[in-house]
């Protein structure tokens, strides 16, 4: 029961900071609803907005300054992309590039650090897209297919990954495969490594666009006989699953503070327009019936934004967070969740029109129960690892 007790972390409360929040949000502006409208309409990806975020250093937020980042912590990178999505933008085409190369921070070699960091620091290197699911084995991660054996300088790699979003705008991908086949580790999370692929002009390289709900670049991966150099596989072989564990808990947070930005906006464009919109002689705002779904999401996501800082908090100082980035993201997707459906609510027939924006936020916001983990399995986290229950799956 750990996790559930209050543990010796400072947590900051209010507008933590205020000059960075400011700082996103005046790039945010040149960046309006119709701006991310003409993308969704054409599922086209927001160069623009990646760039001028890249060229700002937020993207680089979580990569140490000697290797050209601006190392900050992972809270300062949360408040970033919670900024965005409560300014409206969409944080998700550009957020990868902030995490994904935690693995390689915390488990790469000097000399692949040296070699990958300032180039991704200063947005030379796309490294945006993270291979790991897979069209069969879905949450059972450790059952993955995909397998990358050793000859020589290079390991062959063959499989197919799903769902893989950004691998189009991406120069780089973090790949998790198994080098050691299941029935030969003793436990089903060994043998799987983690490698740097080159998307470039790598043979043995199909990707292909998932046509899906939401503009989120999604693609599916195949790989066939694609060769990648030795020297890309990160820490140890065999060693790969326990790697992208902790940059999983990094994902975790940050996606739960996007979900809070989220919620954030669709709750103020929600409160303003109940308090505009006039039927029945009075704004409809008056009436508890639509006060009382924006209340209860803004209480639900008031709690989440405090697990989110929580967890972060655990994260930055060292400490074990896996309980806590689950449960901020469990409360986030859920609260922002609620939020969009007050929204569309709210805004009644306005809700389905494009121009509104509501729309597209509400789809927007259902992705984040499923991914990058759903609900269940991190229920079935918390009852195993935190409430001692026996394992569900
Ligand atoms: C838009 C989008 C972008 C994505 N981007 C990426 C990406 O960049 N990289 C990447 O690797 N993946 C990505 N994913 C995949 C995402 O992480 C998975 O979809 C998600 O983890 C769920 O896996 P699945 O779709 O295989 O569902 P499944 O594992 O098939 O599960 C289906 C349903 O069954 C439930 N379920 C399964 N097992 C249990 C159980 N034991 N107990 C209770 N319920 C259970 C699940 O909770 C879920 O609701 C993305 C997905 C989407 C939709």
């Amino acid at each position: 029961m750990d996790a559930l007790h209050a543990r010796d972390v400072a947590v900051e409360l209010g507008r933590d900071y205020p000059e960075l929040r400011d700082a996103v949000s005046r790039v945010c502006e040149r960046y309006p609803g119709e701006y991310w409208r003409g993308l969704d309409a054409k599922l086209d990806y927001p160069s623009a907005f990646v760039k001028e975020l890249t060229q700002g250093g937020f993207l680089s937020a979580l990569i140490p300054e000697q290797y050209g980042g601006t190392g900050l912590p992972l809270r300062a990178a949360a408040v970033i992309l919670e900024e965005i999505n409560a300014s409206g933008c969409t944080a998700s085409p550009a957020h990868a590039q902030m995490y994904i190369m935690g693995t390689l921070l915390r488990h790469g070699s000097e000399q692949q650090k040296q070699r990958y960091l300032p180039q991704i620091a200063s947005g030379e290197l796309r490294l945006q897209a993270f291979g790991v699911t897979e069209p069969a084995t879905g949450s059972d991660t450790t059952k993955l297919k995909t397998r990358a054996e050793r000859r020589g300088d290079i390991y062959l790699v063959t499989g197919q990954k799903v769902w893989t979003s950004r691998a189009l705008h991406s120069d780089l991908m973090l790949l998790l495969a198994r080098t050691t086949p299941a029935d030969q580790v003793q436990k089903k999370t060994d043998g799987l490594s983690v490698f740097l692929v080159d998307l470039r002009n790598s043979r043995g390289l199909d990707i292909r666009p998932i046509k899906a709900m939401i503009n989120h670049h999604a693609t599916e991966i195949f790989m066939d006989g694609l060769e990648v150099p030795a020297e890309n596989l990160i820490g140890q072989e065999g060693k790969g699953f326990r790697y992208i564990l902790d940059g999983m808990n990094a994902e975790r947070i940050l996606v739960a503070s996007e979900c809070v930005g989220d919620g954030r906006w669709l709750l103020k464009k929600s409160v303003n327009y109940a308090n505009e919109r006039r039927v029945f002689d009075r704004p409809i705002g008056q009436n508890q019936g639509v006060q009382f779904p924006l209340a209860r999401a803004y209480a639900e996501l008031e709690a989440a934004d405090m697990m989110c800082r929580r967890a972060a908090a655990l994260f930055s100082a060292g400490q074990d967070c896996g309980a806590d980035a689950n449960i901020a993201k469990l409360l986030a997707s859920e609260a922002t969740w609620k939020a969009a459906e007050a929204a569309i609510q709210t805004h009644g027939g306005f809700g389905f029109a494009s121009e509104y924006d509501i729309e597209r936020k509400w789809r927007e916001s259902r992705l984040y129960q499923v991914a990058p983990i759903s609900t269940n399995l991190i229920l079935a986290y918390i009852a195993q690892h935190v409430l001692g229950m026996p394992r569900s799956y």
